[in-house]
């Protein structure tokens, strides 16, 4: 029957799914600044374009980090079947992180060892990306009078908030509803596991002022660091405590995230860091500004306007101890939670899948941190998208980063018998 003939397509591409991954991996798109998307866009074309599949090239220019030295490419390849239908989109971006210290293996090697391939982009997501071209491509061969279309777009610059890849593609109208349908993004999520989302993230610099003078005679000044001193404490013992209180049904993981958080990501205030090498001693001065960043992610539960209020309560009240205290507050980024419905489409056709391929229940999780789901559901108004694909996300951006075949093989079933589901 057609499932069997799906999966023996699958199990005949073990070899060119290794080999394809290794080949991703060789071609180091470190971003930043953005290396090397114009290469793996033509490699991928040059493999896809020969199997039926249309490419279109797209340059994100003027997103941020666009340059005629780094230009943001993209590719988006389809595949058209023989009748009308729906679309089914697989959406991997193509950037990877810094190498970072501490590896055995060379990163940009993809070398295979133990049933594991190792390098840079490994798991977080060209193995992902790997596993939806076989996929697509033993449904294709198994099927090739499907109804509808098989898109694959290979994106840019996720890792820096996806503005120069899904971001620009969702404004130009590649994600939008009567174009397509569903949307799978291989990130490594697990392969017994459907990522249905995300919490929300409010970035801000909270600047405390205050007067310069001699650090022997602090009273002529006015301590900046002192004010920010007194906005650590309500902090402290004021909204970290609320923070805790607030908990979410949305399926986090780990559990530990399943409620608000914020990290304090920095602190600045007086004069300088030296630079190294210097050997001298540090001037006197009351500090006249001092600097923090904040990075709370916030529920579905959670509207942003009263996070922001939390802020600008907490330093109200600190404003209300202090008469001297002056603030400013500046937005740096802002995304809403999002969250697909467990009855989506595309979610139950998943979780299908999984049950055939592994013999279990899909487990629904929800990400602590963002990822380009979030610009597919805002710009692209798309709201049938999830996250599925292989790999442990606790070894994304670490060194000897890896992704097992086997783990790929089983991950690019689950997506094959999705696409049979959805386009036959
Ligand atoms: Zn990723």
């Amino acid at each position: 029957m057609t499932e069997d003939r799906i999966l023996s397509e699958i199990t005949a591409r073990r070899d060119d799914l290794i080999a394809l991954t290794q080949d991703l991996i060789r071609i180091p798109t470190l971003n930043p600044p953005g290396r090397n998307y114009r290469e793996i866009c033509d490699y991928l074309a040059a493999r896809l374009e020969p199997k039926g599949f249309t490419v279109e090239f797209i340059r994100a220019h003027g997103a941020p980090g666009d340059s005629e030295t780094y230009p943001r490419w993209n590719l988006l390849a389809r595949r058209e079947g023989g009748q009308p239908g729906e679309c089914v989109h697989f959406n991997s971006h193509h950037d990877v992180v810094e190498v970072g210290h501490g590896w055995t293996r060379d990163p940009f090697g993809g070398e295979l060892a133990d049933g594991k391939i190792y390098g840079r982009g490994a798991c977080d997501m060209k193995g992902g990306l790997a596993a939806s071209i076989i996929a697509a491509e033993a449904f294709i061969a198994a099927c090739p009078e499907f109804k509808g279309a098989v898109e694959i777009s290979a994106t840019a610059d996720e890792e820096s908030g996806g503005f120069g890849g899904v971001a620009y593609m969702a404004q130009k109208g590649y994600f939008s509803p009567d174009r397509v349908q569903h949307v799978i993004i291989p990130e490594p999520l697990h392969k017994d596991r459907i990522c249905l989302g995300h919490r929300g993230v409010w970035w801000a610099e909270i600047e405390t002022k205050g007067r310069i003078a001699h650090g022997s005679m602090p009273f002529l000044g006015d301590s900046a660091i002192r004010h920010m001193g007194a906005v650590l404490e309500q902090m402290e013992h004021q909204l970290y405590p609320l923070l805790t209180t607030k908990h979410t049904a949305m399926p986090v993981i780990p559990a530990g995230a399943r409620q608000s958080t914020m990290n304090i990501n920095s602190i600045h205030g007086g004069e300088p860091e030296p630079e190294p090498g210097f050997t001298g001693l540090p001037a006197p001065c009351v500090a006249d500004r001092c600097r923090i960043i904040i990075d709370r992610r916030f529920l579905i539960e959670e509207d942003i306007k009263d996070v922001k209020g939390e802020i600008s309560t907490l330093l109200e009240r600190v404003k209300a101890q202090r008469p001297s205290f002056e603030y400013e507050v500046r937005d740096l980024f802002e995304v809403q939670p999002s969250m697909t419905d467990e009855s989506a489409p595309v979610v139950r056709t998943v979780a299908g899948a999984i049950a055939k391929v592994l013999g279990k229940h899909a487990e629904y999780v929800v990400s602590p941190g963002t990822y380009d789901q979030k610009h597919i559901d805002r710009i692209g108004k798309l709201k049938n998208c999830i996250a599925y694909g292989p790999g442990v996300l606790d070894l994304a951006h670490q060194p000897d980063e890896w992704i097992g075949v086997d783990d790929m093989m089983d991950s690019a079933r689950v997506m094959a018998l999705t696409l049979k589901e959805l386009l036959l």
